[in-house]
């Protein structure tokens, strides 16, 4: 059978290119996992995954794997930045075979003549480059850029549910076609035994572990429905559907009253499931004790912008005097402002660190005179969400946006989630990956100092 190795670009700690809200890795997620689930429905292919999930993966563990296990093609999913905008598709620029350059023109030409009309997408046409992922796998492999996540118009089209279902079903046509993979017959359906449907993969694993210990063989089939990753639990697949219901009612005999029969390609109702308790990240408090000194902030954000400001110190002592975390306010900072690169809405020289009153193109948001009164007006709009006390004796109102809050509205990092950033489902989270990211940073050069500081000990 074909193997077909699809790589969703970055993951984890790398978002790929960022534009305001919009992570890179996001998207390219989506899509490929949209690519697999058309693939696998329809074709008879093996299809291996580099990630499922938003976890960090290098490159070379991304080609050594497609290496490894010996895939046929090999397709990597990207979105553009940094000046632009449409759809382009890249093969290695070093020697290829004929095969690779018609596999990139059949599937180029699929996903342009579905999306080019139907959303304005510019063509720009079929690249070559000397990108890892098409150098060091020893397939047949392409890479796609499926818009710019900087450019405004493509950004409204990614977030475009129905383009990114359509460019999803233009990919997998277009690779089915290149590779001439099998379609799967229409006859002979398959009545499979769905032994619980979640939404969390943990859950669906306890539920293969209870029906094993029950005797009953099954596995998880990740699926999507109407946009939501579900975890069926499959025990059996007939062709009779009589041994189908018989499974049923064994499952259903052993306390699991939910299980119910789906033909091959029909989407069932998920099963209802308890809300799951807040998790740590849901809990972490904007108030709060700031943990990192001034000059450790400042060492972490310039590991990556060594042109960064040093604005630790009014973090740390303004989120003392406030009673915020100013440690965690300055990741939020860092997400704002892209590391101080400012790539976003608001420039350098307003000062503004925390994107108050940004709201979209032509309306970049307030100014302040100083860096200091605009950490002060970032600490003091935290401390309109998170509390509901007057401002600390002694300091002057900065924030002119300070009494637009709602008082206390949000306790927690991620309740300023649809608050501080709109839409935004992931904003706390996000900040509370970098400041988990700056903790990181800040234990390995304390422990290399612990280490010098032995030597010297040694020494004397
Ligand atoms: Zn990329």
């Amino acid at each position: 059978m074909t193997t077909i190795v699809i790589d969703p670009g970055h993951g984890g700690n790398d978002p790929g290119a960022t534009y305001r809200n919009a992570q890179e890795k996001n998207y390219n997620l989506s899509i490929a996992l949209k690519v697999r689930d058309y693939l696998q429905k329809n074709h008879n292919v093996n299809i291996l995954m580099t990630r499922t999930s938003d976890i960090t993966k290098s490159l070379n563990e991304r080609s050594s794997f497609a290496n490894v296990k010996n895939a046929d093609f090999y397709l990597s999913i990207h979105n553009n930045a940094a000046g632009g905008r449409g759809f382009e598709s890249y093969i290695y620029n070093g020697t290829v075979s004929q095969q690779t350059k018609n596999y990139q023109t059949i599937i180029h030409n699929e996903i342009m003549s579905a999306v080019r009309q139907k959303y304005g997408i510019t063509d720009r046409g079929q690249k070559r480059a000397n990108f890892h992922v098409l150098r060091e796998t020893e397939m047949n492999a392409l890479l796609l850029e499926v818009l710019f996540v900087d450019n405004e118009a493509d950004l409204k089209i990614l977030n475009n549910p129905n383009f990114i279902s359509d460019v999803s079903t233009a990919i997998a046509k277009g690779v089915a076609k290149a590779l001439s993979l099998p379609a799967k017959s229409p006859e002979g359906v398959l009545y499979k035994v769905i032994a619980g449907s979640f939404k969390d993969r943990k859950n669906a694993k306890d539920r293969v572990s209870f029906l094993l210990s029950k005797g009953i063989g099954s596995f998880i089939a990740p699926t999507m429905i109407t946009g939501t990753q579900y975890y069926r639990v499959q025990a059996g697949a007939f062709a009779k559907k009589e041994n189908a219901e018989e499974q049923v009612n064994k499952i259903k005999e052993i306390g699991i009253p939910g299980a119910f029969i789906i033909t091959e390609g029909e989407e069932a109702p998920p099963e209802p499931e308890p809300t799951p308790p807040p998790t740590p990240e849901e809990l972490f408090t904007i108030n709060g004790n700031t943990l990192l000194h001034a000059h450790q902030l400042d060492d972490f954000v310039r590991t990556v912008n060594p042109e960064a400001p040093s604005l630790g110190q009014y973090y740390v002592s303004y989120g003392k005097a406030y009673g915020i975390r100013g440690d965690a306010a300055y990741a939020q900072a860092i997400h704002e402002t892209d590391y101080f690169r400012f790539t976003g809405l608001v420039n350098k020289e307003q000062n503004n660190y925390a994107g108050i009153g940004a709201t979209g193109p032509g309306n970049p948001g307030v100014s302040f005179a100083t860096p200091e009164i605009g950490v002060h007006a970032h600490i003091q709009h935290l401390y309109a969400y998170s509390s509901t006390n007057t401002i600390p004796a002694g300091f002057q109102l900065v924030d002119p946006r300070f009494n637009l809050v709602t008082r206390g509205i949000a306790q927690t990092w991620t309740e300023l989630n649809g608050r501080w950033a709109v839409p935004g489902t992931t904003y706390g989270q996000s900040i509370i990956s970098i400041y988990r990211r700056m903790l990181n940073h800040t234990i390995q050069e304390l422990d290399q100092q612990k280490q010098t500081l032995n030597d010297r000990l040694d020494e004397l």
